[in-house]
């Protein structure tokens, strides 16, 4: 980026909210229903009928606004918004204007150089989704209007972003608390997480914003990203170049990786916002606020900081670990069953999430218990097998779902730490590799690994490494000797 300017940012982000029926009806929320399912007169917007509030959204709502040091507002007013289009059959959106539920919180997020930088949160509002056109391969266009009603939080920065890595850790970090909340599953792919990017750019040190442009239709965290590189440039190019930036709305284009217009950006008067006249104002009082307070769980920060401190584990670890709450759960199941904190933390960072990206499953889905992981580590603390072993059980535990120890048993895999047995298997191997043993005595140490791995291999991998290394050691120094 130039270095003359600096980019200013503020997201705007939807959250499908995970409750079982709409905002305002009581149809069901669920996806993938036959189009125009779900759906009645009043997420229809038949005349007449009236809406209410379903208090789920109120209270998902809250407790975002507590995860992310909001003022939760005693009194806020949904309001329409209005606007034709064919996906929005009422012709207005409820949303919240002039009083959103929330105000005024933050963020912080860790950036790759350490530092920590701070994201004020303007607003989180409540307001109802539209619903879906599904354009034919003809001519013709269709309306689903299931997700009509469907419940969202929007939640809106202020203009504190200035880079587009900020703006994607900062995706990230929202993420990862709406998930640890449970009040969204936060698929972006499938659109129940959206984000709408602000942009602008000015010379670095001036205080005032420049014109900014509205960037839409990202649905990765790494479209935001590259999206924002691309309109940053942009911007810089025509202001260089003595031009004016218009305010418009821009779509990304992932397939081109471009920007190209879509509007020119409308005005909050031009939806004529007013109260709502149907639905009368939310109030939440200190007691509902302080009962929906206690079902706030451990945010990932403070569950990272008890990892670090109660497990002692790196930061690093504690930071894999805690990216996601199933995650988090997984480990703390695994460490009900053994001890060995750091090896918990090795093998679900090394070979479980290695199976999990392979997969791209969900850890949920991920088909070794965690009791048994931990019983595995447990086998091996407790020198019943050996590490290497243990790698192969874990591949056996991934294909059958089966118990550790009931696979050592099935298939003979107890580690060997008889004395005399380790003893004979040495001799027969230095008595077959003559050659080697020369070599390694006139100063090839290197050799020391192939006669490990000839015995390794004579007892087909279950003899103790650590016996084994000890017992070879000292009878080739007595050879030398
Ligand atoms: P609008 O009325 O166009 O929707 P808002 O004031 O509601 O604008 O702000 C929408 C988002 O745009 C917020 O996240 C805000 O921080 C951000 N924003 C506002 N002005 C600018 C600007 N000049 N450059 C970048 N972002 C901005
Ligand atoms: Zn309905
Ligand atoms: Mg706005």
């Amino acid at each position: 980026m130039n270095k003359k300017y600096e980019a200013v940012i503020g997201l705007e982000v939807h959250a499908q909210l995970l409750t079982n029926t709409k905002i305002f009806c009581g149809c069901s929320t669920k996806f993938g229903n036959p189009p125009n399912s779900n759906v009645c007169p009043v997420c229809l917007g038949h005349p007449g009928v009236l809406p209410v509030l379903n208090k789920k959204v109120v209270e998902f709502s809250v407790l975002m606004g507590i995860a992310v040091n909001c003022r939760i507002n005693e009194k806020s007013i949904l309001a329409r918004k209005n606007y034709f289009y064919p996906d929005l059959p009422k012709g207005y959106q409820i949303s919240q204007y002039e009083k959103p539920i929330c105000e005024h919180g933050y963020i912080f997020v860790d950036k790759s150089d350490g530092s920590q930088k701070k994201i004020r949160i303007k607003r989180i509002h409540m307001e109802e989704d539209a619903g879906k056109l599904i354009h034919d391969q003809g001519y013709d266009t269709f309306v689903d209007a299931n997700r009509c009603g469907t419940p969202l939080i929007e939640i809106v920065t202020e203009p504190d972003i200035n880079t587009p890595e900020e703006a994607y850790l900062y995706l990230n970090k929202i993420k990862q608390i709406v998930t640890y909340l449970g009040i969204c599953d936060g698929n972006m792919e499938e659109g129940s997480l959206r984000c709408d990017a602000n942009v602008s750019v000015r010379l670095k040190g001036e205080e005032k914003l420049g014109t900014k442009t509205e960037v839409k239709n990202m649905n990765s965290f790494r479209f935001v990203e590259k999206a924002l590189e691309y309109e940053i440039e942009r911007q810089i190019d025509i202001l260089d170049s003595g031009g004016k930036i218009v305010q418009q709305t821009l779509l990304w284009n992932s397939d081109l990786n471009k920007i190209i217009p879509m509007r020119s950006k409308e005005e909050a008067h031009d939806y004529r916002y007013f109260p709502d006249p149907d639905l009368v104002p939310v109030v939440v009082d200190e007691n509902w606020k302080s009962e929906i307070a206690k079902s706030l769980p451990e945010l990932p920060d403070k569950r990272r900081t008890r990892f670090i401190q109660q497990y002692i584990l790196p930061e690093y670890d504690a930071g894999v670990l805690t990216s996601s709450k199933q995650l988090a759960d997984y480990y703390e199941d695994v460490i009900k069953e053994t001890k060995n904190y750091k090896a918990a933390s090795n093998w679900i960072m090394v070979d479980v999430l290695k199976i999990v990206n392979e997969e791209k499953i969900d850890i949920k889905d991920f088909r070794i218990p965690p009791q048994n992981l931990g019983k595995l580590i447990n086998l091996i603390d407790n020198g019943i097998i050996s590490g290497k072993i243990a790698k192969e059980i874990f591949l056996e535990m991934l294909r059958t779902g089966s118990d550790p120890e009931k696979i050592v048993k099935e298939k003979n895999l107890i580690q060997i730490t008889d004395v005399d047995f380790i003893n004979s298997t040495i001799d027969d191997v230095l008595n077959n590799n003559k050659s080697q043993v020369e070599e390694y005595l006139s100063g090839k140490e290197k050799v020391m690994g192939f006669l490990v791995g000839q015995i390794m291999k004579a007892t087909k991998g279950k003899a103790s490494p650590q016996m084994v290394n000890e017992i070879l050691r000292s009878k080739l120094s007595s050879i030398k000797n």
